[in-house]
C-alpha cells in the first residue's frame, strides 16, 4: 500500500566545490525520481545552488533547502579542496541536530567529511540510515581500499619505482609519489563509514563493473550516476554552483565555428593553482601543438608572470586558435559541444565523469588526491586517455617548480587529437562509453534502477517502522 506522502532525504553536502556540486545534482535527481530532496547548507553556501533549485521546483519537483544558523552570523568559510585539513564543520552539530529532531527525515546522504554526523545522530538516539557520500568512484575507492590494506608501497625503495596495486581485477602499475600524502581523506572515509547504512556513489555500472562489484562485496552501495547528466536546461548546465566567467552563447558561437572534435578544453577544476613557470610551459606546449583549445585558467597565478598570459590570450584570439576562460567556466555545456574532441583535465572524479559521459577522450594531468587513481581508470582500464605525464601529487603546486614541459604538452596533444589512429580509437570508445552512461540514467538503465531500489527501501522502512 502507498506511504502517505514521499520519502524525505537529507542532503548534506561539504561546501567544497568538487564536493557540493555532484551532491546537489544528486538531490535533484532524487527528487526528479518522487523523493522529497532537502538539502542542508549555510546562508552563504545556499546561494550557489539556489538558482537551481528554484527551476526543480517550478517543474513540480519536491525540492527544499534547510539553512543551518550559526551563532552570531559566523558562516562556514570557502573552501577549495587544499583547506580540507583546516575546515571544521562539526560546528554545525547542534543546528543539525535540532533539525534532524524537528524533521525525522527517511534518510540523511551526508559528505565523508562531515563524519561528526554519526555522532548527531547517535545522541539523538533516532533511527535514521546514515548514508555517506565520498565523491569518488568505485575504481578509485578499491584501489586506496586495497593499497591501506596491504601497503604495497612500503615494498619499494623509491618514491618513483612502481609497485603493482594488490587484489584488483586489472593490473594496475603506481608509484608512491601519486598516492595521498596525508592520512586526512583515510581517517575521515573510516569514520564516515563506521556503522553507517550505506554509501551513494556517482558512477555507472556500466563503467567499471568489476569495481562496482568488488566495491559491493565491503560495502553496501547504491551506485547512481552519473549525476550532472540531471543537469537537462542550459542555465544549470552553465552554472553549477557558480555564474560562469563568459557569455555562454559567445563560447557556442566560437566552438560553431570550429570543425566536429577539433577542440582541446582544458580545465583543472574548482581550485587549481600552478606556479607561473608552469602554466608557461603549458601555454607554449599547446601553441607549438597547432590545436584549437579553450583553457580555463583560474586563480593560477600566484606571482610574476600575468604579463606574460595578457599577450598570450591576445595572440591566440587574433590566430583564433585558443579562447582563454579567466574564471568559472560552463564545463558541462562546452563538454558536449559537437566541436571539442578532447580533455586535458586533473582528473576530479567530477570532471572525468562529466568527459565520460559527453563522450570525450582525455589527456589526464593529476596532481593530487585520488587523481591519480581517476587517471589509472581513464588509460589503463577504460583507455580513452593519454598521460601527460605528471609524476607528483602536489599540494596545490605553489613552488616554482615544472613538472610538466612544453614538450610533454605538445606530445600528449598531438597523440589524443592529431589524426592518428590511436586518438581515433580512444575516441570511438569515449563516445560508446558516453551513450552507456546516458542509457544507465535513463528509465530501467542500471542507475535509475539503483536509485529507485534506494527510495524503496526507504519507503518499506517506514511502512515497518509505522
Ligand atoms: N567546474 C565548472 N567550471 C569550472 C571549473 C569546474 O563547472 O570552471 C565544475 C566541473 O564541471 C566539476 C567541478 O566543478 O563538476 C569540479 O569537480 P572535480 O571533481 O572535477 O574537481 P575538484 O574541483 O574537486 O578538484
Amino acid at each position: 500500500e502507498p506511504i502517505s506522502s514521499p520519502v524525505e532525504m537529507f542532503f548534506f553536502p561539504f561546501v567544497g566545490g568538487g564536493h557540493q556540486i555532484p551532491m546537489i545534482d544528486m538531490a535533484r535527481m532524487f527528487a526528479a525520481h518522487g523523493a522529497e530532496s532537502i538539502i542542508i547548507s549555510t546562508p552563504k553556501h545556499a546561494l550557489s545552488f539556489r538558482e537551481t533549485i528554484l527551476r526543480d521546483q517550478q517543474l513540480g519537483r519536491r525540492i527544499f533547502i534547510e539553512i543551518l544558523l550559526l551563532p552570531e552570523n559566523i558562516d562556514i568559510a570557502d573552501t577549495d579542496m587544499s583547506a580540507i585539513p583546516v575546515t571544521d564543520t562539526s560546528m554545525l552539530q547542534e543546528p543539525l541536530k535540532k533539525l534532524l529532531l524537528q524533521r525525522k527525515p527517511d534518510c540523511i546522504v551526508h559528505d565523508m567529511f562531515h563524519h561528526w554526523a554519526a555522532d548527531a545522530i547517535g545522541n539523538l538516539e533516532l533511527d535514521i540510515p546514515r548514508i555517506v557520500f565520498n565523491g569518488n568512484g568505485c575504481f578509485a575507492n578499491c584501489a586506496r581500499e586495497n593499497i591501506s590494506k596491504f601497503k604495497p608501497h612500503e615494498k619499494v625503495d623509491s618514491k618513483y619505482e612502481p609497485f603493482v596495486v594488490p587484489g584488483l581485477p586489472n593490473r594496475i602499475e603506481m608509484t608512491r609519489s601519486q598516492l595521498p600524502v596525508t592520512r586526512i581523506v583515510e581517517d575521515n572515509m573510516r569514520k564516515s563509514k563506521e556503522n553507517c547504512y550505506g554509501v551513494v556513489v556517482n558512477s555507472f555500472y556500466e563503467l567499471e563493473p568489476a569495481y562496482v562489484e568488488q566495491f559491493r562485496k565491503g560495502n553496501k552501495a547504491w551506485i547512481v550516476g552519473p549525476v550532472s547528466l540531471y543537469n537537462r536546461n542550459i542555465a544549470d548546465k552553465a552554472e553549477r554552483g557558480k555564474k560562469a566567467a563568459v557569455d555562454e552563447q559567445s563560447i557556442l558561437g566560437w566552438l560553431d565555428s570550429k570543425p566536429p572534435n577539433s577542440v582541446l578544453y582544458i580545465s583543472f577544476g574548482s581550485s587549481p593553482r600552478f606556479a607561473p613557470q608552469q602554466v608557461l610551459e603549458l601555454a607554449y606546449g599547446l601553441q607549438a601543438s597547432n590545436q584549437a583549445f579553450i583553457w580555463v585558467i583560474r586563480d593560477v597565478f600566484k606571482g610574476d608572470g600575468t604579463w606574460f598570459l595578457s599577450e598570450f590570450e591576445e595572440k591566440m584570439k587574433e590566430s583564433e586558435q585558443g579562447l582563454i576562460i579567466n574564471g568559472w567556466a560552463p564545463q558541462l555545456l562546452i563538454l558536449e559541444h559537437g566541436s571539442v574532441g578532447g580533455f586535458m583535465t586533473h582528473c576530479g572524479w567530477n570532471s572525468t565523469l562529466e568527459g565520460v559521459s559527453c563522450g570525450v577522450p582525455m589527456i589526464t594531468w593529476p596532481i593530487s588526491a585520488e587523481q591519480f587513481y581517476n587517471e589509472k581508470l581513464v588509460t589503463d582500464v577504460l583507455k580513452i586517455g593519454v598521460r601527460v605525464g605528471s609524476l607528483d601529487w602536489l599540494w596545490w603546486n605553489m613552488e616554482p617548480r615544472v613538472s610538466v614541459g612544453r614538450d610533454m604538452v605538445e606530445a600528449a596533444v598531438k597523440r589524443l587529437m592529431g589524426g592518428g589512429e590511436e586518438g581515433g580509437e580512444m575516441r570511438k570508445k569515449a563516445r560508446l562509453i558516453g551513450e552507456m552512461a546516458k542509457k544507465a540514467v535513463e528509465g530501467g538503465g542500471s542507475s535509475y534502477v539503483d536509485a529507485i531500489a534506494l527510495i524503496n527501501e526507504l519507503e518499506d522502512r517506514r511502512r515497518i517502522n509505522k
